[in-house]
């Protein structure tokens, strides 16, 4: 047991919470894709999700140049002259030279620049002899050396951008470079979400005893900003059913995924789940995972519904386990299967079998070999333990006993590269 891990809350084994696979499955089965798209600068697009194969209409590059400043020749006409040659001119990047080489000559050519069809070769600078009257090669030069050819990089018809791509800054560079300025990317989902609890106040008013700051809607703002979507912040409501059920409708009404935090357990004022069922329909809302063991998953007529634990390292880990896939499934977005990174645990760890556990871990990199250790208190209520992890320790539903030196599965985040 690690020295500082003193748990406030534990929690029992739950014969009847779904696994986190099922739950994920279930929730990914009942998510509908955004169908509606819209056509937007490329300057705006970076984050957002291609809605079709975007296909190069032009060659890159589009003529054939030189990958260096030097001298463009013909080696064949080279080795004729001895290595040696006259200068015939000069081809500057962004001027059409439209030139052949003459017999015994050599043109100077700058990176970019056109270089003429019967050349074969270019010597760098560097490497070139500048006599009086004639240049002087090395002799041993291969065939289309520091050529750059005519499609090398993207050919005509190429498809550079998959439907579902996120498009990135690279993809940004490729699209100028065939000079497309517009593309027909996937509307934003939109995605509204409150707090709940009697307990809340905003971060502008005086805090009295028994009131707690309300940190998940800064949290779920904040997850949300790294994603494309539409973000509406809705506030907070009190823990009464009355008006849960009232936001719930309003948020339907305009929403694809509703959020809520907190009143989703078994407490006196835990009304989602009930307000849920007046409204909608309740998919489950238990699930075999520390954190997050209460998730209230649904449908208010078209959105899904996601009520997230309160306490905010549990509304942080379902949200990053449940809600980005469903975000990803509604853009229909390429994902990429997660590499499995292991690492060996610096102390031992307390688990409950029958339910997966996501411990905030910090993993380093010693001699090669990957070394995790939790970050401290893994209590749900403990926000600075995330704060200080760079990972997530990922401890299977069978496993019980993790003993000093084992090997685990991380899932890295925030990590420098
Ligand atoms: P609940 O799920 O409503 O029982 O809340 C569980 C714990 O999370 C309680 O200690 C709440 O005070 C806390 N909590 C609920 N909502 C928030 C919030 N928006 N920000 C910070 N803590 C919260
Ligand atoms: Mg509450």
């Amino acid at each position: 047991m690690h020295k500082n891990i003193k748990n406030s809350c534990i929690n029992d084994f739950d014969p009847s919470a779904l696994d986190e696979i099922t739950a994920v499955k279930e929730i990914l089965k009942s998510i509908k894709t955004v169908k509606e798209i819209e056509t937007i600068n490329i300057i705006d697009a970076l984050g957002r999700i291609a809605s079709k194969n975007i296909k190069s209409s032009i060659n890159i590059p589009s003529f054939r140049n030189s990958a260096m400043d030097g001298y463009a020749l013909n080696i064949k006409n080279l080795k004729k002259h001895k290595y040696n040659l006259e200068e015939q001119g000069i081809s500057l990047a962004g001027k059409a030279y439209n030139k052949k080489l003459k017999d015994k000559k050599t043109l100077r050519v700058m990176t970019g620049a056109v270089i003429p069809d019967n050349a074969d070769a270019v010597i760098m600078k560097e490497m070139a002899h500048i006599g009086d009257d004639m240049i002087s090669f090395p002799n041993f030069i291969q065939k289309n050396q520091n050529i750059r050819n005519i499609g090398e990089d993207i050919k005509k018809g190429d498809i550079v951008i998959k439907q579902g791509k996120q498009i990135n800054y690279v993809d940004l560079g490729i699209l100028s470079s065939l000079g497309i300025g517009s593309i027909s990317v996937l509307r934003k989902p939109i995605i509204s979400f409150f707090s709940t609890g009697d307990e809340l106040i905003s971060i502008d008013k005086k805090l009295e005893r028994g009131l707690i700051y309300d940190s998940n809607r800064y949290l779920l703002f904040g997850l949300l900003s790294e994603l494309p979507v539409q973000i509406k912040d809705m506030g907070v409501v009190k823990d009464n059913e009355e008006i849960l059920v009232k936001k719930l409708k309003e948020c339907a009404k305009v929403s694809d995924i509703i959020i809520t935090t907190g009143g989703v357990s078994v407490g006196d004022a835990d009304y989602i789940k009930s307000a849920l069922k007046k409204v909608g329909k309740v998919n489950f809302w238990k699930i075999a995972i520390k954190p997050g063991r209460p998730l209230a998953y649904g449908k208010i007529n078209k959105a899904s519904f996601f009520g997230l634990p309160g306490n905010p390292v549990s509304a942080a880990v379902t949200f990053q386990i449940f809600i980005i896939p469903a975000i990803k499934k509604m853009l229909r977005m390429i994902v990429s299967s997660r590499l499995t990174i292991m690492a060996q645990v610096k102390s031992s760890l307390s688990k409950k079998r029958g339910r997966v556990e996501y411990k905030r871990g910090l993993l380093e990199q010693k001699n090669g070999v990957n070394i995790v250790d939790i970050t401290g208190l893994q209590g749900s209520n403990i926000l600075s333990s995330l704060s200080k992890a760079n990972c997530y320790i990922r401890l299977q539903s069978e496993t019980e006993k993790i003993k000093k030196g084992d090997t685990v599965e991380v899932i890295p985040f925030n990590i420098d590269l």
